[in-house]
């Protein structure tokens, strides 16, 4: 097992996996960029070190800086957490030729799923159903037009190098198609430094429905059921779900679906922890849209349903052990639900709201998690994603889990910023969203009703 760990993140995640080692034993080296003084991250690891200004590509972004900490802190192994760097295949690699376990899957499977596009083609080629779509990138107005000749519309226009919901489009004819194609590779130029893009069918009120998969170092591959994350703002989830609350998720649907996403898991050589996205239609149809090769925000809820650490288990593979569960021994145990604070105004489009938390005040009791680097008297600095942190729900029944979450946001005191907090007890009271009848696009439906 390793000794010392290094982790290359902020916020709440860097949280998370400085519990976890302390749990484990392991030493824990944090970076943090002058903002981030004050951090909890930075007060709760053994050691840390200051990596550069504010911004993230000064600092959370650079290689060089936090490869230099961990020569200096003398680490075994990175755990990058989620965003910045975690699905970067180039600082895998460094790591790698560092002689520091980076605690993620290998280069090259970080790269087969980097770019969308061939993402789409490796699944396809697994064999799991993916959205029709182009073959590849489009790079011409012309190609676009002919591929929707033949896709018929509505389209999606997405970025190859996409996250975070940016460089996407829906088109609805030709004329919004060819706009759609000039804005999305705009906005992918200007996030991701790279604006090719490809064409997607738009499924129209689908839901997303995602597997989470782990992998060890000796050939065993086990999913742990889904994640219903159907409830987003701009194309970004902020209350995610395990199991989903849709009728059609049966047990063989659910089966079928993990092992789609092991297959494909297995054909990249995939270790360690991943998620397998999908959207489904309403028919119960599903189809690959991408695969998240970290941990994900909403790894939580799986964690509650299955009774696993699935951090600890992501430190315990990188390390070369094995999987500490099998497949056949696992057993959704109840329902689990997480809704993400985020600081922003949600009735001022999601606008970011920084600033200083003046009061922090989080709900406990039975069945409740809260994973938050926030304290009262910390200030939220402008720099980074708007998420403080999350709260889970658990219950044995999915009622019991709402029931405990509107109860856990009635509780929660946040003063001096805004937040999403009071737009997610509207969603929770909504009766289609407690009979499980919900869509992708149920945000803006609720939004549309409470603006009429
Ligand atoms: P990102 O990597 O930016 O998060 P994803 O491909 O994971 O992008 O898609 C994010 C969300 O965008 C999905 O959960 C869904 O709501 C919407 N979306 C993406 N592709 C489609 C599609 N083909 N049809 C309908 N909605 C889509």
């Amino acid at each position: 097992m390793f000794d010392k760990i290094l982790i290359a993140n902020r916020g709440e995640i860097a949280l998370r996996v400085i519990r976890a080692c302390q749990e484990m034993g392991i030493r824990t080296l944090a970076v943090y960029s002058e903002a981030d003084v004050d951090s909890l991250h930075v007060q709760r690891a053994d050691e840390a070190i200051c990596i550069g200004p504010a911004a993230s590509m000064e600092s959370y972004l650079k290689i060089d800086r936090i490869i230099s900490a961990a020569e200096v802190g003398d680490v075994d192994a990175i755990h990058p957490g989620y965003g910045f760097l975690a699905e970067n295949a180039h600082f895998a690699e460094i790591c790698e030729n560092c002689n520091i376990k980076f605690i993620g899957p290998n280069p090259a499977a970080i790269r087969s799923m980097a770019d969308k596009a061939v993402a789409r083609e490796t699944a396809r080629k697994a064999g799991v159903p993916v959205v029709p779509g182009s073959e590849g990138p489009v790079e011409t107005e012309a190609e676009c037009l002919r591929v929707a000749k033949k896709l018929g519309y509505p389209l999606i226009i997405k970025a190859v190098a996409g996250g975070g919901g940016r460089g996407m489009r829906e088109a609805h004819n030709d004329v919004s198609l060819v706009k759609a194609f000039h804005t999305a590779r705009m906005e992918a130029e200007r996030a991701f430094n790279d604006p090719s893009v490809y064409v997607e069918k738009l499924i129209v009120n689908p839901r997303h429905i995602e597997i989470q998969i782990i992998a060890d170092s000796h050939g065993h591959i086990v999913h742990l059921g889904e994640r219903d994350c159907s409830i987003q703002r701009k194309h970004q989830k902020i209350i995610e779900e395990c199991p989903s609350p849709f009728p059609g998720m049966t047990d063989d649907l659910r089966k079928k679906m993990g092992k789609a996403a092991v297959k494909l898991a297995e054909n990249v050589k995939y270790e360690n922890a991943g998620t397998v996205e999908f959207l489904m239609d309403e028919k119960g149809n599903y189809f690959f849209i991408e695969m998240n090769t970290r941990i994900q925000v909403e790894h939580a809820v799986t964690e509650e349903v299955y009774g696993v650490d699935l951090v600890k288990e992501q430190i315990r593979v990188a390390a070369g052990e094995k999987l500490s569960f099998e497949q056949k021994k696992l057993e959704a145990r109840g329902v689990a639900i997480e809704v993400r604070i985020n600081a922003e105004d949600p009735y001022e489009n999601f606008r970011p709201s920084p600033g200083m938390v003046e009061l922090f005040y989080a709900p406990g009791g039975y069945g409740v998690r809260v994973d938050s680097h926030v304290y009262s008297g910390y200030v939220i600095p402008p720099h980074y994603d708007s998420m403080i942190g999350k709260l889970i729900a658990f219950g044995k029944t999915r009622r019991e889990a709402l029931d405990r979450m509107t109860r856990m946001l009635d509780e929660t005191i946040i003063r001096g910023i805004k937040t999403t907090i009071p737009f997610c007890k509207s969603v929770l009271l909504e009766p289609d969203f407690r009979r499980g009848r919900f869509s992708t696009a149920f945000v803006d439906q609720i939004l549309t009703k409470k603006r009429a």
